[in-house]
Order: structure tokens, then C-alpha cells, then sequence
């Protein structure tokens, strides 16, 4: 018989990853905080729990996908958390991106109780989501990866075992490290290709297949050039996460001034109440300092 899992944490991700569970066959029961938001699984077959603690009462794995560490740190440890519930041998799955050390703190606190804990942040998106073609990042136990290996199958593609407890976070953080990095150079190239009066598709056209082509330049230069600033990834979430690579970096004592700079550009933007923009609205940030705006030719 396959382990029942629960759910906690249905926003923009959990949604569709606790659909792709239902729908690969596993015994789900969902808890979101908003309670309506948890309509929709249950029409199509997921029990409801009463709380966290409920839902780890009721499953043998319990996932929790909410916005931020002190989020995280409410649905485990909490007054109704996962921890009052949950039995010895119980695992978690924390899918959210949260901060590498509280994940080691959190995985030590449940550890004592004899419940198990993996770190499995994931990219991809809300489409990667609805679609079940996350890439996951995964911390912790090797058995216990094992253990999980179906329901990861379930939700994602790319799914790798990259260490112990945190690692999986870290990895996460670096991802975001090479989003921003890749952001900012794609603005500041397509800023240096508007001012230097050049027709900005036809750059785009000239240089996207080579070595200075990126995920980021294929996909949102386009958006950039149609000033459409429909999110992917919003400003907000972005500037969550830069926050979480700045903590751990000082932390481990490295420099990180790329990401130090982006994150400040971010903040001018979320001053301007434009958080809930998509990333690659970055270029925006420029557009104040450099005192025009990127206009393609008719
Ligand atoms: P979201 O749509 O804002 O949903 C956040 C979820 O967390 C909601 O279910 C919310 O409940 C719940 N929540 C927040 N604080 C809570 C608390 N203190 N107690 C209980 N529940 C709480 O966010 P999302 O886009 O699904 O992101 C979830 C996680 O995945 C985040 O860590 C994010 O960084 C990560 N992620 C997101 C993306 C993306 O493209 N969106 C991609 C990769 C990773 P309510 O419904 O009651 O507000």
C-alpha cells in the first residue's frame, strides 16, 4: 500500500503539485490557511485536515509548500503544527524556498521527535506546477530520498538528491544567483543596444543562438522588447529569495555583489509599487538611472 500523504501550503505551486499527486493515485489530505483555497482539491478527491497537526495525524508523509522561513517554522513547529501530529517515522518534504540554517534547525527540532526531514525547493514556476515538470532540489537522508523518489516523480522532472540537510536550499539559492545574474546582464545589454541606436530584434536575432544566449535572454528579452511585464517570477518573490542569498552569504563570509546590486535595484522597483511585476522588469531600474526607456523600432 502506498504512503498517504498530506499537504500543507495551497497557493500558486501547492495547488498544482497536490493535483499532480491526486492524480498519480496517492491518498492525499490538503490544509491551507484561506480555507477556500482548498475547495478545488477536494472536488476532486482529497480529504480536508482540520490543521497542520491534523493532516501529519491523518498522512505518513507530510509536504509543506508556504511562502517564507517564518511561514515554514508556524505549519511545522506551531501551536497546531505538523510536529503535534505526526508519528515517529513520519517524513516532511519542505518544498517551499526557505533559509538553508533554519532548514538544518527545523530537520534537528522534528529529528528529536523521530520524524524525518527532506529540503525539496523546486524552479519551474506555477506552469512547471500545473504541469508536473518541477525541478527539485533535494537535502537530506539517502533512504529517505528513496523513500519519496514516487511522489517527487510525481510533481517534477529533474529531480536530484544534492547532499544533506540545507543543501537542498543552497542549491535552490544558487539557481536564484544565476537568475539575477543573467537578469541584470540582459538589461544592461539591451540598455548598451538602445543607446548605441541599433535595431534591438534584429540583436536579439544576431546573438540569442550563441555564447552570450541565456534561458533568460531568449524567453524575456522578447517580453522586455514588448514591455510586457506579466510575471513568470514576481519582483516580490525574486526579492525574497536575493534576501535568503544574502543572509546565508554573510553567513559564509562571501561576496556576493551582483546579487548585492539586484537586490537593491529591486527595492527602487517594489518602492515604485511595482513588486508584482515579473522579474525581467528589472530593466526598469536602469531605464530610471540611464534616463530613457527601451523602445524597439517599428
Ligand atoms: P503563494 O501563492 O503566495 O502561496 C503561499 C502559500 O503559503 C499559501 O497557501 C498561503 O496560505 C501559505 N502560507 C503563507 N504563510 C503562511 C503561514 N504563516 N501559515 C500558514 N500558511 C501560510 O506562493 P507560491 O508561489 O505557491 O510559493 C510557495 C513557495 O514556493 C515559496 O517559498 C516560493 O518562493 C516557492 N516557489 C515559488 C515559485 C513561483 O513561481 N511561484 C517558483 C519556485 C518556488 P494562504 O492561502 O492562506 O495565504
Amino acid at each position: 500500500m502506498s504512503e498517504r500523504i498530506g499537504f500543507v501550503g495551497l497557493g500558486i505551486m501547492g495547488q498544482g503539485m497536490a493535483a499532480n499527486l491526486l492524480g498519480a493515485g496517492f491518498e492525499l489530505t490538503v490544509w491551507n490557511r484561506t480555507i477556500t483555497r482548498m475547495q478545488d482539491l477536494v472536488a476532486q478527491g482529497a480529504h480536508a485536515g482540520a490543521s497542520p497537526a491534523d493532516v501529519a495525524a491523518r498522512s505518513d508523509i507530510i509536504i509543506t509548500c508556504v511562502s517564507d522561513t517564518p511561514d515554514v517554522q508556524a505549519v511545522l513547529l506551531g501551536e497546531q503544527g505538523v510536529i503535534h501530529g505526526a508519528r515517529p517515522g513520519a517524513l516532511v518534504i519542505d518544498c517551499s524556498t526557505i533559509s538553508p540554517q533554519a532548514t538544518r534547525e527545523l530537520a534537528a527540532a522534528l529529528g528529536e521527535k523521530g520524524i524525518h526531514m527532506l529540503d525539496a525547493p523546486v524552479s519551474g514556476g506555477s506552469e512547471g506546477a500545473a504541469k508536473g515538470t518541477l525541478s527539485i532540489m533535494v537535502g537530506g537522508d539517502g533512504d529517505q530520498f528513496a523513500r519519496a523518489l514516487p511522489i517527487f516523480q510525481a510533481m517534477g522532472k529533474t529531480i536530484t538528491h544534492v547532499g544533506g540537510h540545507g543543501a537542498g536550499q543552497t542549491v535552490k539559492l544558487v539557481n536564484q544567483v544565476l537568475v539575477v545574474g543573467n537578469c541584470i546582464a540582459m538589461c544592461e545589454a539591451l540598455m548598451f543596444a538602445q543607446a548605441g541606436g541599433v535595431d534591438l530584434q534584429k540583436t536579439y536575432t544576431a546573438i540569442s543562438q550563441g555564447a552570450a544566449g541565456s534561458w533568460m535572454f531568449t524567453n524575456r528579452a522578447p517580453q522586455i522588447m514588448a514591455r510586457d511585464w506579466r510575471p513568470g517570477f514576481t519582483i516580490d518573490l525574486q526579492q525574497k529569495d536575493l534576501r535568503l542569498v544574502l543572509e546565508a552569504a554573510d553567513e559564509l563570509g562571501v561576496p556576493v555583489p551582483v546579487t548585492s546590486l539586484v537586490f537593491q535595484l529591486y527595492r527602487t522597483l517594489q518602492a515604485r509599487g511595482e513588486g508584482s511585476e515579473g522579474n525581467h522588469a528589472l530593466i526598469k531600474a536602469l531605464e530610471h538611472l540611464a534616463g530613457f526607456e527601451i523602445a524597439p523600432k517599428a
